[in-house]
């Protein structure tokens, strides 16, 4: 079978798994029953106003409006008036490990500091997560172990393994001698090999970059026969290509999807490059405009002052977040500028955006959890509605990395879902707005979440 099968059979059965594993029997046979929510399905349809759903042995089993759906006898319930509910949000785009607190570092990369990680995620409503390419051998065991028994509240973590790369090029430090470094076409088909027989999740990561003239980038030879290979084997991949050239040629060369959009050295979307987009419909994007936050939201954003940042993040953590360096004018030039402009182009070409934040990286920081938030946000300032931020970042990315049991509200589905305080249709920054996140059919205990950080911070010296 397949690699990428097994690996979505093995989530599969995690997802089914879960509700009972972490319940007591006479509970998880108990349905429950959420009513009186708007409810945004994900998938770009129209809310649902005064929703009802019921949830049993951690699935969806019925989703409706009152009045036509029907509620088991015995039932426990759960008042949902005034709020709205949409699904959990899946990232599709991280590197975990490396962050913690300020500090950047390979040592952080240990067992406890991914499982905080994965934790983050989950407070902020997050189900499932892909380390993209940065993996370390502890993080693959880490991995293997949580697919069996998924603790209560954490994320799905899944792993695209080590990446390729030329030697010594790559992700920026201290990501930098994570993937494997290969110079032949043997050496790039053996390093995919490995990655098939450690069962990573779906992909191979590629990366095509001289990060600015430092590195050699990937050859097209070499990602040919990594691309190959990966087909070969049942697997996709996936790129970190930069330059609008290359990302036209990998296009070409079978690419299943981009890690980053082409626009990020401030080149345009052109005609050739949407005609490319336009013949290969499968191929999905990955937004990633958290690395461009600075200039979308000028000097002292106005989400530093959210009350969620504090829930989780040090005072000297949030001041990280103000961008002394950004022009005052900048805000208003990013807006006529050319990733908005790209991201209407690819829109219009009917491309498929999934969320994608890089947390973890250079750019993306240590912000695991509300920076998938600041995604859907940043996606709105490029010009995707709110509904298709939305769905962008459940559905889409839930169907970027084959998790058939994630990504919208509907019958059959894993319960995986945010219930917020306010309507994220009318202001996409609601998202953050969290009353309770539930992962297969449990609630996250956030409170004791929040306690944790609190006292990690407190005795933080920074
Ligand atoms: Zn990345």
């Amino acid at each position: 079978m397949a690699v990428h099968a097994v690996a979505a059979l093995l989530v599969a059965s995690v997802l089914s798994l879960a509700a009972c594993s972490t319940a007591p029997p006479a509970q998880a046979s108990r349905a429950t029953v959420f009513e009186g929510a708007r409810l945004i399905p994900g998938d770009e349809r129209p809310p649902i106003e005064n929703a009802v759903f019921v949830l049993e042995g951690g699935a969806f089993t019925q989703v409706g409006r009152r009045g036509e759906v029907q509620v088991p006898d015995g039932a426990a319930r759960v008042d949902l008036t005034g709020k709205t509910v949409m699904p959990a949000i899946v990232n599709a785009h991280a590197h975990l490990g490396y962050r913690k607190g300020a500090s950047f570092r390979v040592e952080n990369y240990t067992r406890e500091n991914i499982l905080d990680h994965l934790q983050r995620l989950a407070y902020h409503g997050v189900a499932a997560v892909m380390s993209m390419g940065t993996e370390r051998p502890e993080g693959y065991a880490l991995r293997d172990e949580l697919l069996a028994a998924p603790p209560a509240d954490t994320a799905l973590f899944l792993t695209a393994g080590r990446g390729l790369a030329m030697p010594g090029g790559g992700p920026a430090p201290p990501l930098r001698d994570a993937p494997y470094g290969v110079s032949t076409d043997a050496e790039a088909r053996a390093a995919v090999r490995e990655l098939a027989e450690k069962k990573v999740d779906g992909y191979v990561k590629i990366w095509v970059d001289d990060r600015l003239g430092t590195v050699k980038k990937l050859t097209p030879e070499l990602y040919k026969a990594a691309i190959d290979e990966a087909h070969t084997l049942g697997l996709r991949t996936i790129t970190h290509t930069q330059q609008r050239e290359d990302v036209k040629a990998i296009l070409r060369a079978g690419i299943d999807g981009l890690a980053h959009p082409p626009w990020r050295l401030g080149e345009e979307v052109d005609e050739e490059l949407v005609g490319l987009f336009r013949e290969r419909p499968d191929v999905f994007v990955l937004l990633t405009l958290w690395g461009t936050r600075n200039e979308i939201f000028g000097r002292r954003p106005a989400w530093i002052d959210d009350p969620l940042l504090r829930e989780t993040f040090a005072e000297a953590d949030i001041r990280l977040l103000e961008n002394a360096a950004v022009a005052a004018d900048a805000p208003a030039r990013w807006k006529a500028g050319v990733v908005p402009r790209g991201v209407a182009k690819l829109k219009d070409a009917g491309v498929r955006f999934g969320l994608g934040d890089d947390a973890g990286a250079t750019n993306g920081a240590q912000y695991f959890g509300f920076g998938s938030h600041m995604e859907m946000a940043s996606m709105v300032e490029a010009g995707l509605t709110p509904a298709e931020a939305i769905a962008a970042a459940t559905r889409n990315s839930a169907a970027i990395l084959r998790l058939d049991r994630l990504g919208t509200i509907a019958i059959g589905k894993s319960a995986d879902f945010i219930v917020l305080d306010a309507n994220p249709l009318e202001n996409i920054h609601n998202t953050r707005r969290i009353a309770a996140v539930y992962l297969r059919g449990q609630a996250v205990d956030r409170a004791a979440l929040r306690e944790k950080w609190a006292a990690a911070n407190a005795v933080d010296t920074r």
